[in-house]
């Protein structure tokens, strides 16, 4: 444990409102507790003990201040990732009551997804609650007694449809089963789970090769103070922090995900909002999800499983604004390969926050032991997969005639930073000559 988790406030915890008013609609007393300290008068965290072999004995996640379970409650930050703003001012607006408690009635998973030695191993599964999903059944006493214990998973299925795949049926690249493919329009049935960010702490500190206390003291600072316990109970392990969180889809029957005996096609995909949903054609990312949902859904034809896994991690999880600065600066700087790393280190300071060391926790929740093939070309993933104990036997790059001409900008570029590839690695003389599209016409549009 890291020295910096020492309280430097000694005295009350708590202040006087000083001079804002809360309405008295909200609820609150005028009494505001800033932070709590571990052996403050009636601080009692509900034991938590993560990688315990079941949810009973491992105690459920308790983050709610409210109802009297500010002294009980185990867990810092809030349900809903970056949704818990929005929660907040829903209670702000008096759209809903600060004390409600969700009814769970019918909620509960379409697939039982079998227990896993992950779910009870700290070191493989820190940054989701692996029992997350099966609250309902799991703390059904504490839920009757009024406790506001969460679902941080949902497990349903639904039926998608994607151009690509309508292409992919018309072509004679899939063909319709009747049961995964289910007719002739590219209409696909699917399992799709949902997983809200858990972090344990310790693990997440290790993942990252840092101290626990450096990993608290900097989220502290630079979430602006929000989490004042991160820093005054260190006896408090988990956090909940205001990030998204990401998406399963799987094709075909979800018990193949675990079964060694069968094959397994993956794509594990970072958001790129602006490919994924509205296809601009500056990145690949659009191409290649819908190129691993087409592998996915073949592998689950041909008997074995596919898993496209999408995370909340938009613009190399750099977000939006820096992302489009960046495109600025390589459009108005002569956009080259050679370039194209440095315009995103000029203003993000890095070239990628993704960072994947938390990435195969989900793969080790599903009991996923090996990849066949795996549908990405990035050694990040690739490395953090290997390094976390499952095999990748195939590495498959997206097919060239499926990445537009203005992203070869980008893939060439990652190509020579050592992204895998069956095709050539271009030098550096070679990038500098792949240009991107410019914004020569464009000054057309407003005329
Ligand atoms: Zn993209």
């Amino acid at each position: 444990m890291g020295d910096t988790t020492t309280p430097t406030m000694p005295e009350a915890p708590s202040i006087q409102s000083p001079t804002t008013p809360t309405s008295p609609a909200a609820g609150y007393s005028k009494h505001i507790v800033l932070t709590t300290y571990p052996g403050q008068s009636g601080i009692d965290p509900v034991p938590l003990v993560w990688g315990a072999p079941d949810a009973k004995s491992r105690g459920p996640v308790i983050v709610t201040r409210g109802a009297g379970m500010l002294k009980r409650r185990n867990a810092m930050g809030a349900h809903g990732g970056s949704y818990s703003i929005y929660n907040a001012l829903a209670i702000a607006a008096g759209e809903l009551d600060a004390n409600f408690r969700p009814n769970l009635q019918n909620s509960q998973p379409t697939f039982n997804f079998p227990w896993q030695p992950a779910w009870a191993d700290k070191t493989k599964i820190v940054s989701m609650d692996p029992f997350g999903h099966d609250i309902v059944n799991q703390f059904r006493e504490e839920l009757d007694a009024g406790w506001d214990i969460r679902p941080t998973m949902a497990v349903t299925r639904a039926n998608m449809k994607l151009a690509e795949i309508g292409e992919a049926v018309r072509n004679g690249q899939l063909d319709v089963d009747g049961s995964i493919v289910v007719d002739s329009s590219g209409e696909v049935r699917v399992t799709k789970v949902a997983v809200e960010p858990v972090w344990y702490l310790p693990g997440v500190a290790e993942r990252f090769g840092v101290d626990e206390g450096t990993l608290r003291r900097t989220l502290f600072e630079h979430t602006g103070g929000s989490y004042p316990e991160l820093i005054t109970r260190p006896d408090l392990k988990v956090f909940l922090p205001p990030i998204g969180g990401l998406t399963v889809y799987i094709f075909g029957p979800p018990e193949r995900v675990s079964d060694e005996n069968v094959k397994l096609a993956l794509r594990i995909h970072d958001e790129c909002n602006g490919s994924d949903v509205f296809q601009s054609d500056i990145c690949t990312c659009r191409p290649y999800l819908a190129f691993g949902i087409r592998e996915a859904i073949r592998e689950a034809q041909n008997g074995g499983s596919g898993v496209v896994i999408y995370f909340r991690k938009e613009g190399r999880a750099l977000g939006e604004v820096i992302k489009y600065l960046v495109y600025n600066a390589r459009k108005r700087g002569g956009d080259t390969a050679d370039k194209y790393f440095t315009r995103t280190e000029n203003i993000a300071g890095v070239r990628d926050m993704r960072f994947q060391a938390l990435m195969p926790d989900i793969l080790h929740w599903l009991g996923i032991k090996k990849v066949d093939r795996m549908l990405s070309m990035s050694n990040m993933k690739h490395d953090a997969i290997v390094q976390s104990g499952i095999k990748i036997l195939e590495r498959v790059p997206i097919p060239e005639e499926l990445i537009p001409s203005d992203s070869r900008v980008e893939i060439d570029a990652k190509i020579n930073a050592g992204y895998f590839t069956t095709g050539r690695q271009y030098t550096m003389e070679e990038l500098a000559a792949v240009k991107g599209r410019g914004w020569e016409k464009w000054e057309d549009v407003t005329h």
